[in-house]
């Protein structure tokens, strides 16, 4: 086994995973979906307005055709008094009148409500709207700004894949085998790096009995850590 190749690979496979760790921590992530979710509430905001406008607007329409459908049946009324005689009739007439002259007062109200209500919802459409340009420049600005830190990423990327398929080539099918296996077994880091004593997958120290073993494994071999058992390589 070429101890010294499966160690170089495992650096560019950690080095690998380290960037496929940091991808979604990105600063740039955050920022991101803050800025969508600014705008996605602005949107929200903009539409609950103009449903409130759009409500205003139908209560106004709804309440001009009601006092037009009123303001017909009085006159009919007040034809229809013109050529009574009997004053029981009339008096009859007369209350029917004044009913109807208190809907149309009370329907004025609810007029005079929803168009209230309509400017003051309209008003604050407006200031959604001014407030639009700001929130969807900060969301472009946060897309390029995550798009430029996923280039960069990825160019990382590219430079160490093109350096794994250099490493790749200096080990035996076998040995890559037994690379993948061992990093399978120990969470992505198969094969570690003695340190003086102690072992980087690990962080063990060796006993001097323990380096005498490992010291015994022919040059270029792995020897294995005999606390964590990955392949340890001088
Ligand atoms: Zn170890």
């Amino acid at each position: 086994m070429n101890g010294a190749a499966m160690l170089a690979l495992q650096e560019i496979d950690t080095a690998l995973d380290a960037i496929g760790h940091r991808r979604p921590r990105l600063a740039e992530v955050a920022t991101h979906a803050a800025a969508a979710a600014a705008l996605a509430d602005l949107r929200r905001q903009q539409a609950a307005v103009q449903a409130r406008v759009d409500a205003a607007r139908a209560a106004i329409e709804a309440a001009e055709q009601a006092a037009h459908e009123l303001t017909a049946k009085r006159d009919r009324l007040d034809a229809q008094l013109k050529t009574v005689i009997a004053p029981r009739e009339a008096e009859a007439l007369m209350n029917q009148i004044a009913t109807i002259n208190t809907q149309r007062s009370e329907l004025d109200e609810q007029e005079l409500t929803a168009m209230d209500d309509q400017t003051v919802a309209e008003e604050a459409l407006v200031a959604l709207a001014e407030a639009e340009p700001a929130v969807a420049t900060a969301l472009a600005e946060a897309e390029a700004a995550l798009a430029a830190a996923g280039a960069g990423l990825d160019a990382e990327a590219a430079a160490l894949e093109a350096r794994k398929v250099e490493a790749l080539a200096a080990l035996t099918e076998a040995d890559v085998r037994a690379y993948e296996h061992a990093r399978h077994q120990h969470g992505g880091v198969g094969v570690a790096r003695l340190d003086g004593h102690r072992c980087s997958g690990c962080h063990l120290d060796l006993s001097p009995a323990e380096m005498d073993v490992v010291k015994a494994t022919p040059a270029g071999e792995p020897a294995e850590c005999p606390q964590c058992a990955r392949f340890l390589v001088r």
